[in-house]
């Protein structure tokens, strides 16, 4: 009973921890000396039977949520019968504009559905084409796809993960209409460079910035620097309602016009329940709830302390792994202020361990208690394109050469993509990047034992 008195209390000590937005060691509390003494790295791989590095950790939870100081609003907004978009919607819309020091934001269903809102609000229809990074998450395309426009795939910096702003002219053509960096990961894209050339051709900037929030180019939070910035509330995502996302834009028609079309295209700022006005626009309904907007203000309230914490966690780690052989972590554009780590990237070269593949790294790290991916497959080769290409609106929009799946796959090819995703990426989740310092130097220590022992571990693999 004690036992389990210990392991509650040190679990809710470093919830605290995080909560506080505190970054700090276990040092000095005697909980933490069983691992700091430990020289894990000379110690055999778990997956050969060494101890787990991780063995007596537990990696922060997530969603974090305060009984005490969140749960006030949510139960105001149960209580009082108004649950459609109303006031709770509206307050969060301010404070998360005022957050990223944008003008206007726009909370929708999700942020699959705020990139399809702005896509479809800046008129990019069918025979219009959108550059597109291949390395994201599907909605980046989906929501390009589902307003009939066709994605163009620039490959990667895989470097930095993020769209390669040198490759990015040749893909223009006479039908370009936008150019959607993504900033993966909650890295910020090249954004300098990807402005210049966008008013260069005259194009518009649509940022999916999903995974980046309050992540800074230049000081300035990234979702405000194009044309419209896109973000989602999933549960996964560093501020998390479940689900949940915004649309946010400096241009007052254009918020207007994203208002009405997620309202049934009635006129800005239609109150729920309003039949009377009349329908200026067509529209669809995407609209967001008013317990939605309650949980979404208690979690602002604690993302800018987190993500100091994920930075320095993030610079922390960086700095232990980079030396190891076979291990080069993300880089960031010299511009970059701020990132929001979403997840934690590094390429993995097989070479520097022995020939061990990715996947048995992946496994014998699994092995010493640490959580990893090898991350996303290849966007531009699944067969949802195909899928696409073979439906009504697309053949009756498009001419048949640019609906040939094979040229298109053809033009679209992304090696280094193909690379970074068959061979190379590695990641960790944001929640890991929200323990403690003696948190980072242990997954350091367990890569570092992995890369010692990488012959045994190979060895083993091939049994
Ligand atoms: C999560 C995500 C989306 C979609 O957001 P949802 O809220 O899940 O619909 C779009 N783009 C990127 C890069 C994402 O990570």
């Amino acid at each position: 009973m004690k036992l389990f008195n210990q392991t509650l209390s040190r679990r809710t000590f470093l919830r605290q921890n995080s909560m506080a937005g505190l970054g700090v060691a276990m040092a000095g509390s005697s909980l933490a000396k069983p691992f700091e003494i430990r020289n894990i790295s000379a110690e055999k791989p778990a997956i050969l039977g060494g101890p787990s590095a991780w063995a007596e950790h537990k990696w922060p939870a997530w969603p974090i949520w305060d009984k005490e100081n969140d749960e006030k609003l949510v139960l105001e907004v149960l209580r009082s019968g108004v649950w459609s978009r109303a006031d709770m919607v509206t307050r969060f819309e301010k404070e998360w504009a005022e957050a990223l020091g944008a003008k206007r934001s726009l909370a929708v269903v999700n942020g699959t559905n705020a990139l399809v809102t702005t896509i479809n609000q800046m008129d990019i229809k069918a025979g219009d084409e959108v550059l597109v990074p291949p390395y994201t998450f599907i909605a980046t395309v989906s929501s390009i796809l589902s307003n009939g426009a066709m994605p163009v795939f620039v490959d990667i910096d895989p470097e930095t993960f993020q769209i390669d702003p040198a490759k990015i002219e040749a893909k223009i053509t006479s039908r370009t209409k936008a150019i959607m960096p993504v900033h993966i990961l909650g890295l910020p894209a090249d954004m300098d460079r990807i402005m210049a050339i966008a008013k260069k051709h005259n194009l518009l900037v649509i940022e999916d910035a999903c995974q980046a929030h309050l992540a800074e180019y230049d000081n300035k939070k990234v979702g405000t620097i194009g044309d419209a910035g896109c973000f989602s509330f999933q549960n996964s995502k560093n501020l998390p309602i479940g689900e949940g996302g915004a649309v946010v834009s400096n241009n007052d028609k254009f918020m207007d016009k994203c208002f009405s079309y997620t309202n049934f295209g009635n006129p800005y700022g239609t109150a729920v329940g309003a039949v009377g006005t009349g329908s200026v626009m067509q529209g669809t309904k995407l609209r967001f709830t008013e317990y939605q907007a309650a949980i979404g203000i208690a979690q602002l309230k604690r993302l800018d302390a987190q993500t100091t914490v994920r930075n320095d966690n993030a610079n922390y780690l960086k700095s232990l792994i980079k030396d190891i052989p076979g291990i080069t972590p993300y880089k960031l554009y010299d511009k970059v202020t701020r990132g929001a780590y979403h997840l934690f990237p590094f390429r993995y070269n097989k070479e520097g361990f022995k020939g061990l593949s990715r996947e048995d790294f992946l496994t014998a790290l699994r092995a010493e208690g640490i959580p990893c991916s090898s991350g996303y497959a290849t966007l531009n080769t699944q067969p949802y394109l195909k899928d696409t290409f073979d439906s009504k609106n697309y053949r009756k929009s498009y001419p048949k050469e640019m609906l040939d799946i094979n040229a298109y796959n053809e033009r679209n090819k992304c090696p280094l993509n193909d690379k970074l995703c068959k061979e190379e990426a590695v990641w960790f989740t944001q929640n890991m990047l929200l323990g403690s310092k003696t948190d980072m130097q242990d997954i350091a220590s367990a890569i570092e034992k992995i890369n010692k022992n990488a012959d045994k571990v190979k060895t083993l693999g091939k049994k």
